[in-house]
């Protein structure tokens, strides 16, 4: 049962006239579903509502046409007809007794009104945020007005919807009551620009607007950036205090955070659990309201200090929601080495900004609860009696093992080295990923609860062994390898005088503990984190690195979980040379012979080591052995051999947790030859 220290978090907490049962509280997040797929949406939402959270937020909610989004799949509510949709995830989040919230936007020039081909609209002419070539026109009173009557419809549909809570945005650097308040956004002058008490103007009317409209049935959340970290262009968090102070008592509930989404969800690798706290701790004390705020939390004894030293009222989560849903339950009932511990590696984040379904390396169900069935807890019962051999221990194994295991199969797991976790046990140990260990960690945790799972270390296992073992279903899950021959993107035909180089390393030789020395070069054809990691730990070794990239910029992908900024900041504040948009042609051990990728210029670069990072190659030696001996596995009573994960398709450590869940979830259940999911099927486009 629950530990009576955390019996705090379980208070209920008076917000305008709602009351939420509990301090749990999902803040807004996007999920690359939104309109588009209500049903997925609304089932992802209700997963979190019956795991505990008192409020269960959508993500930005367009509220005009001129606030569109696209390509981005946010929530809308343009009109009347947009309220059905929502309507679905109130009704679910209702039903477990959760709160539902609206995070009401209009992002003025950060919009993008590619779809419905508005012009943007800001509080004085400016580009566009995403460098789409078209400006954004400052609003006159009259746009002010139109601005003010859409946030208040929006609100009015919001709650038809069933919506309990309805927030004023004006955080990320993304919407217009924050746009003004942003000098380097408001060159105004009249009434909305110049002085701060001009430049808040529009935010405090919209914040009375929607208590005009809706305050009666639903609170009033106003949504604040305190710190935006750019200086005096931006919101700072001096002016951020006086703004609390000016509309301390206006809004139900303060979401505070910082600005803008890169510094806000900022990856493990640069923040820690609990970071925001010294830029939104004054907010409690200006204010009567309760006050929520974030911090990728996933202890509860970090939740009950914040809420004992008086800094929040209640426990904002995006990610750890995501990761586990269950978080607040599992809490209550007392299971807290349950709860699966959010990693910060924000692949969350990229299902948004790829624009396609949210999905997460710890959980595997989410985003797949309404099209697949998944549930992050629950699980079929085996269908059959089988046994089942899991040969590796990295993500994809051990969930599989873990998986298979909770369905009640007989599971045995080996692996050839002297711990379990592949990759991430790997990959962990390098400056910054730390937190990744907790994908093995979960899941060592509970196979360690199961008694149908047996583990092997040490366990190098042959076709002949597995042919020998007896199991009903073999999981090949052996991982990958990094390529030494410099075969990637850029170099289909490899890099000829890599091959056999001596001064030539991949990121596993440096994980296995050989290292080069002197001035290294980081060769980049990978493009997202593990290079970056790399070029840290050689500089913290005291290696002069340079990272050289045929990419016009180092880690580029790494925009997609906003890892970027960190990136850069953190090279430039290591020493790390950047060489950007070259390819090598060759190497002789101490010269490496580039090209420039546009102009073909050739130039050398002098150095002792490369490390080379271009692309890996599936360990899948096993498997093609067991492949090879098909004609034995009847005699040896093995009806299947499947390979998964990184020895299938090298991936990220998301698609290997992915597949070890999925071939748990389709053993004995598989379909093939159809769509493997559920589709939206709702728009009828021959209506209008
Ligand atoms: P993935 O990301 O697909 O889970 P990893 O590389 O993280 O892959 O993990 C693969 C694991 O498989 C490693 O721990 C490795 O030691 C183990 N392994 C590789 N080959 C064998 C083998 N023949 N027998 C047992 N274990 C193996
Ligand atoms: Fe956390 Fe990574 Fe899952 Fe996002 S994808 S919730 S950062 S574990």
């Amino acid at each position: 049962m629950r530990d009576p220290r955390y019996d705090i978090l379980f208070e209920p907490v008076r917000i305008g006239p709602v009351t939420t049962k509990n301090r749990f509280f999902q803040v807004p997040h996007c999920n690359g579903m939104g309109h588009a797929m209500p049903l997925a949406h609304a089932a992802m939402r209700e997963v979190k509502a019956e795991g505990g959270w008192g409020v269960i937020s959508t993500e930005e909610c367009e509220i005009h046409p001129s606030s569109d989004l696209t390509p981005y799949v946010e929530a809308r509510l343009w009109d009347d007809r947009d309220i059905p949709a929502l309507a679905l995830m109130c009704d679910k989040v209702h039903a477990h007794g959760a709160l539902a919230a609206l995070e009401l936007s209009h992002n003025g020039p950060t919009a993008s009104n590619l779809y419905s081909r508005e012009v943007l609209l800001a509080p004085s002419h400016q580009p566009s945020k995403y460098g789409y070539p078209a400006q954004a026109r400052a609003m006159d009173l009259h746009d002010i007005a139109e601005y003010r009557r859409w946030h208040r419809e929006a609100a009015v549909r919001g709650m038809k919807a069933g919506m309990d809570i309805i927030y004023v945005y004006a955080a990320h650097d993304l919407s217009l009551p924050m746009h003004f308040l942003q000098r380097r956004r408001n060159q105004r002058s009249d009434a909305y620009g110049g002085s701060l008490e001009n430049r808040i103007r529009l935010l405090r009317e919209v914040l009375q607007d929607t208590r005009e409209a809706v305050g009666h049935r639903c609170a009033v959340a106003l949504r604040f950036a305190t710190e935006e970290l750019l200086g005096p262009g931006g919101v700072e968090l001096a002016e951020a205090q006086d703004i609390v102070g000016m509309l301390a008592e206006l809004p139900d509930l303060w979401d505070v955070n910082l600005a803008a989404w890169y510094n806000d969800s900022v990856p493990s690798r640069f923040a820690r659990e609990g970071a925001q706290e010294p830029f939104i701790d004054f907010v409690r004390k200006a204010t009567t309201k309760p006050v929520v705020g974030v911090g990728r939390f996933t202890s509860p004894d970090t939740m009950v200090s914040q809420i004992r030293r008086g800094v929040i009222d209640l426990i904002g989560a995006a990610r750890p929601s995501i990761a586990d849903p269950y978080l607040p339950r599992k809490i209550e009932e007392g299971r807290i080495d349950d709860i699966r511990e959010c990693i910060g590696c924000n692949i969350c984040v990229s299902g948004d900004m790829t624009i396609s379904p949210i999905r997460c390396t710890q959980n595997p169900s989410m985003g797949e609860e309404w099209r697949k069935g998944w549930h992050p807890e629950r699980i079929a019962p085996k269908a059959s009696e089988a046994r089942v051999l899991v040969v590796g221990g990295g993500p994809a194994g051990l969930e599989a093992a873990r998986a298979l295991g909770q369905r009640g199969y007989e599971v045995h797991l080996a692996d050839a080295r002297r711990e379990l976790g592949g990759r991430v046990t790997r990959e962990a140990r390098l400056p910054g990923l730390a937190e990744w260990a907790r994908v093995r960690d979960w899941r060592l945790g509970q196979i360690g609860k199961l008694a149908n799972v047996s583990t092997y270390l040490d366990s190098a296992l042959t076709a002949q062994d597995v042919l020998d073992f007896g199991a009903d279903h073999v999981v090949i899950a052996t991982g990958c390898h990094w390529r030494r021959d410099g075969f990637g993107r850029s170099h289909g035909l490899g890099i000829a005088d890599f091959a056999d180089n001596a001064r030539v390393f991949t990121p596993d030789d440096l994980m296995d503990g050989r290292w080069p020395e002197g001035r290294v070069v980081v060769y980049d054809d990978d493009y997202f984190y593990t290079a970056s990691v790399v070029a840290e730990a050689l500089r913290l070794r005291g290696c002069e690195v340079t990272y050289l990239t045929p990419d016009d910029t180092i880690a580029s992908w790494s925009a997609n979980t906003l890892d970027y900024r960190h990136i850069q900041w953190r090279m430039a504040e290591l020493g790390v040379v950047q060489r950007v948009s070259h390819l090598v042609t060759g190497y002789t051990g101490t010269t490496l012979a580039l090209e420039h990728a546009w102009s073909a210029a050739a130039s050398s670069l002098e150095c002792d080591a490369v490390v080379v990072v271009t692309a890996r190659l599936p360990d899948d030696a096993l498997y093609q052995a067991l492949k090879a001996r098909e004609p034995e596995w009847t005699d040896a009573g093995i009806r299947s051999v499947a390979c998964i994960g990184d020895a299938l398709a090298p991936g990220l450590i998301a698609h290997a947790v992915y597949a070890g869940h999925r071939y748990a979830q389709e053993l004995d259940a598989r379909r093939d030859g159809e769509v493997p999911f559920k589709r939206h099927f709702h728009h009828d486009p021959t209506r209008t």
